[in-house]
C-alpha cells in the first residue's frame, strides 16, 4: 500500500509544478498584452500630439508656419500670435 500513496504524492507534486508553470506563462503572457497596449497607446499619443515649435507644449492641433529659414513650424493657439508678428507665412 506504501507505493500507492507515493504514487499519489508524485502525482499530486507534477500537477502542482504544472499548475505552476501555467500561471507563469499567463503572467508571462498579460504582460506582454499589456506591453503591447501601452506601446499602441504611446504610438497613438504621439500621431495624435504634436509639440509646439515655441512652447514645446503638446497640442493636438497645431498651426503650421513657414520661418525665415523656410523651415516649417508647428504653433500652438497661444503661440500663434507670436509667429503671426514674425510674419511668418501660414501654410
Ligand atoms: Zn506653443
Amino acid at each position: 500500500m506504501k507505493w500507492i500513496v507515493l504514487v499519489v504524492i508524485l502525482l499530486l507534486v507534477l500537477l502542482l509544478v504544472y499548475k505552476f508553470t501555467l500561471k507563469m506563462k499567463d503572467k508571462v503572457e498579460t504582460n506582454k498584452v499589456i506591453n503591447m497596449s501601452l506601446q499602441r497607446r504611446k504610438k497613438s499619443q504621439s500621431i495624435n500630439k504634436q509639440t509646439c515649435s515655441y512652447c514645446r507644449k503638446k497640442e493636438k492641433k497645431l498651426s503650421f508656419y513657414a520661418d525665415e529659414q523656410g523651415r516649417v513650424v508647428g504653433v500652438c493657439k497661444v503661440c500663434q500670435p507670436q509667429a503671426e508678428r514674425r510674419a511668418l507665412r501660414r501654410l
